[in-house]
């Protein structure tokens, strides 16, 4: 139920799964009244893998959703404010990342070569808006890895035509009035306007904010997160490039404020932005007159004529999100800030492990249903924790949002014990139990060394042993960048080869 961005890709994913299977039939119904919230352009690599799993192909989704690619984030002014400050959270992991923790190498090595540029080459390409590939690289391969930036009306309308037209999947556009069933018991079926009934054995809950099936009808509490999470208000506005042959950058660009942070995302066609703020800390006025300040410096467009959407929402997640034949998914299951895009790749996991366990009969819905809380709870206590970090190690005290973010109140439990401990060892894949994390160990020292923190571990006799080969990872990365950066194309020359001839399909295709 709900047709944004969750409802389709649960529902693409889920037909895909079973499309030879004519016991498993997959209706998706859609409120003609109630629009999606249309926002939410960034998108993880596992969208790669989403995308190809439902059969679109990646030249379709790019033309057809005016599509770029997203190497990582650039955040800007996050530790200082100083002209100079920002760093990069790239999406390729660090050279040697399985074998060999280099954290305390490159901070051995004191040369003035940032984390980001001694592991990874990502760092130089975003910073000349270059391409993740080259136009011979075949749909969904990569050179660096990569996501992608969309727009979120066109992405829905790409899917609701892939799911009914290719997947068989049911459209019912029709505005759910009520709920068939005791919210004690499952639901048997929901109350639509003019379709009747419609019966099923599982509901999903893509309802966004509303969380009609999940949060109305079951009344399963929702987790306020705001005392460690304080942003809950959003402008956004769409502005265009100020000619054709702009650049197209091939990261999202986030770049601290007084009382919250500015996201830039580019597409083909225009670039999305927006200031997401705290409103105890802030006013709306104040908060547009940020916004049309940066949206001035970067596009020359006037701050008079930005005219923007306010978004509100309370950061914060169901308490559990499978409940008797009911699972939220997308907005209704929780919402904590658009910081580090990690909304849709939780739409994509919740929806691959539903379409994966899908259970086989009723009596076992419950099983699946725990193994599920179980695992998303943990997730979104991950995620919170990785989002405040950005915020705790920040250095800024111009206004009292960055001073109150460091307060050890709000701060959780388990980042304050991470911090600790990073001070006796570097941050590494020892700390973080599961094999499919959202925010591996590679994403902490991105941001934990780009934001300048520091262990003070000392090297053991056996990591001292491996020093030879930390300098030849350091080497074979300096190297690699060498050859490879000079020959990539740019972010828009790429995006415009693929409008005009595509990419050459992939030999699994
Ligand atoms: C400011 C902001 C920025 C964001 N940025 C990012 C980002 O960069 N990256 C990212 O991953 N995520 C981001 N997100 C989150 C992302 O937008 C959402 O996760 C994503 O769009 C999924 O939304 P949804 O489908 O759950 O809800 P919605 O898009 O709100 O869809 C709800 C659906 O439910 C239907 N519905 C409601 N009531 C009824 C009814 N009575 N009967 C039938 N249907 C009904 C509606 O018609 C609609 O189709 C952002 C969110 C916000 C607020």
């Amino acid at each position: 139920m709900g047709g944004g961005t969750a409802g389709w890709i649960t529902a693409g994913l889920l037909a895909s799964e079973y499309r030879d299977d004519a016991g498993v039939c997959v209706t998706l119904i859609e409120s003609p009244n109630v629009k999606t919230i249309g926002v939410g352009e960034g998108t993880w690599p596992t969208m790669r893998t989403t995308l190809q799993m439902i059969g679109l192909t990646e030249t379709e989704f790019l033309t057809e959703c005016s599509g770029a690619f997203k190497q990582g984030t650039k955040f800007v002014g996050w530790v200082t404010g100083a002209d100079d400050d920002y760093y990069y959270h790239p999406f390729s992991a660090p050279a040697g990342y399985i074998d060999l923790n280099l954290v305390p190498f490159w901070q051995k090595q004191n040369n003035n070569v940032s984390f980001v540029d001694a592991v990874s080459i990502q760092g130089q390409i975003c910073d000349r808006n270059l391409a993740p590939k080259q136009a011979q690289t075949p749909e969904y391969a990569h050179v660096a890895n990569y996501a992608y930036h969309l727009d979120a009306g066109k992405f829905a309308a790409l899917l609701q035509r892939h799911c009914t037209k290719k997947l068989g999947v049911r459209h019912v556009l029709d505005h759910v009035a009520s709920i068939d069933g005791d919210p004690d018991g499952d639901i048997r079926a929901v109350r639509t306007a003019a379709n009747g009934d419609i019966e099923g054995d599982l509901f999903v809950d893509c309802t966004g904010f509303a969380a009609l099936l999940l949060g109305k009808h079951y009344g399963v509490p929702y987790l306020d997160k705001q005392s460690i999470l304080f942003n809950d208000s959003a402008l956004a506005v769409q502005v265009p490039y100020a000619n054709n042959n702009s650049p197209i950058a091939s990261q999202t660009i986030s770049t601290a404020r007084g009382a919250g942070w500015i996201w830039d995302i580019g597409l083909t066609t225009r670039r999305g932005i927006g200031y997401t703020y705290s409103s105890a800390h802030t006013t709306d006025d104040d908060a547009q007159a940020v916004l049309g300040d940066y949206i001035e410096q970067t596009s020359g467009m006037a701050a008079k004529d930005v005219e923007p959407r306010k978004i509100s929402f309370t950061p914060g997640h169901r308490a559990k999100f499978w409940h008797r034949n009911c699972v939220a998914v997308g907005m209704s299951a929780g919402f904590l800030e658009p910081l580090e895009a990690s909304a849709l790749v939780l739409v994509e996991l919740a929806a691959r492990m539903i379409s994966e366990e899908l259970p086989a009969s009723r009596s076992v819905m419950d099983i699946v249903a725990k193994r599920y809380n179980d695992r998303f709870l943990y997730r979104w206590d991950r995620i919170i924790d990785f989002l405040k970090l950005h915020y705790v190690l920040s250095k800024r005290d111009d206004t009292k949002y960055w001073a109150d973010n460091r307060e050890a109140t709000s701060v959780p439990d388990s980042l304050q014990d991470l911090l600790r401990l990073w001070n006796y060892q570097a941050p590494g894949r020892q700390d973080f139990s599961q094999v499919d994390e959202v925010f591996s160990a590679a994403s902490y020292q991105y941001v934990l060394c780009g934001m300048g923190y520091r262990t003070q571990a000392r090297l053991s006799s056996r990591q001292a042993d491996a020093a030879g080969k930390a300098d030849q990872l350091f080497a074979g990365n300096a190297s690699k960048a060498r050859q490879v950066v000079p020959n990539l194309p740019g972010n828009r020359e790429l995006l415009e080869i693929i409008n005009k001839r595509g990419l050459p399909k992939s030999d699994a295709a």
